[in-house]
């Protein structure tokens, strides 16, 4: 795909789920991607399938809390493909809960890994994007971004800030410099796995087994944006099931 062809692209959380698929499906269309998340096994199986399909696929354990761990792994993919074109903060997780269920460990672990990993992402490549002047962040974020409901509350402020930090961050960069926000409604992944909440999880579980759309959905909308030409920033994308109409 022009465009897609040849860039270097990191994306973080591409063990499972949404971030695998975008890995997948990038690589497919010609990019040369650099997968980061905790599970390395997994990372390891994901490269392989890629490559044995004739794609560039390599991996490092990456845990996005750290930001001198998520810079290393920018930097890294630099010097392994000699250039650094998009950055996609993919890492997330989402244990839904009411706040009256005080689960403020898990609220602590949502701001780290979805606010605080999608800033060390930006602090990571921005730097390496502002030296050439030219880069792209894409951001996933979530239906969650423009819409809260009981047990969502937290986990969509931490999308609702990574919207905030998306549009800040386009006028703050250099006009070269792009920046893309996809917002998934259901997609298949493991994401329900990370609800402690016992009946919350069944609720997120049926709904996800009702109205999913495969993460290969979200993968076309990220490389949508990355294939327009250099002059045109797709700024928000929102891809959820046809049955899923409002939040
Ligand atoms: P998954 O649970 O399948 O994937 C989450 C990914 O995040 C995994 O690869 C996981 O890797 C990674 N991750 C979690 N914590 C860390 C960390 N500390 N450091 C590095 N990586 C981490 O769920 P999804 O694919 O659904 O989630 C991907 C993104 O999509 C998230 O931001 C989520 O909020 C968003 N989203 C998903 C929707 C859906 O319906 N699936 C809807 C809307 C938004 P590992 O555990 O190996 O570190």
């Amino acid at each position: 795909m022009e465009n897609v062809q040849g860039k270097v692209i990191a994306i973080t959380g591409a063990s499972s789920g949404i971030g695998e698929a975008i890995a997948r499906h990038l690589a497919s269309l010609g990019a040369k991607v650099v997968l980061g998340a905790r599970r390395v096994d997994n990372l390891a199986t994901i490269s392989a399938a890629i490559q044995a399909n004739g794609g560039e696929a390599i991996y490092r354990s990456l845990d996005v809390t750290q930001p001198s761990d998520v810079a290393s792994f920018a930097a890294w993919a630099k010097s392994q493909f000699g250039t650094l074109d998009v950055f996609i903060n993919n890492a997330g997780l989402m244990p839904l809960s009411m706040i009256n269920s005080y689960k403020v460990e898990e609220w602590h672990r949502m701001i780290d890994v979805n606010i605080k990993g999608v800033l060390h992402g930006i602090a990571a490549a921005l730097p390496l994007f502002e030296a050439k002047d030219s880069g792209q962040f894409v951001n996933i974020t979530s239906v969650g971004d423009r819409w809260v409901g009981p047990s969502s509350t937290v986990y969509s402020a931490t999308k609702f800030a990574v919207r905030a930090i998306s549009d800040g961050l386009r006028q703050e960069v250099s006009s070269n410099i792009r920046v893309t926000l996809v917002a998934p409604g259901a997609t298949e992944s493991e994401l329900a796995e990370s609800i402690s909440d016992p009946d919350l999880k069944k609720m997120a579980i049926n709904m996800f087994r009702k109205d999913v759309i495969p993460g290969l959905a979200i993968a076309k909308a990220v490389a949508f944006a990355i294939a327009q030409p250099a002059d045109v920033d797709v700024n928000e994308i929102v891809v959820r099931p046809t049955a899923q109409k409002s939040f």
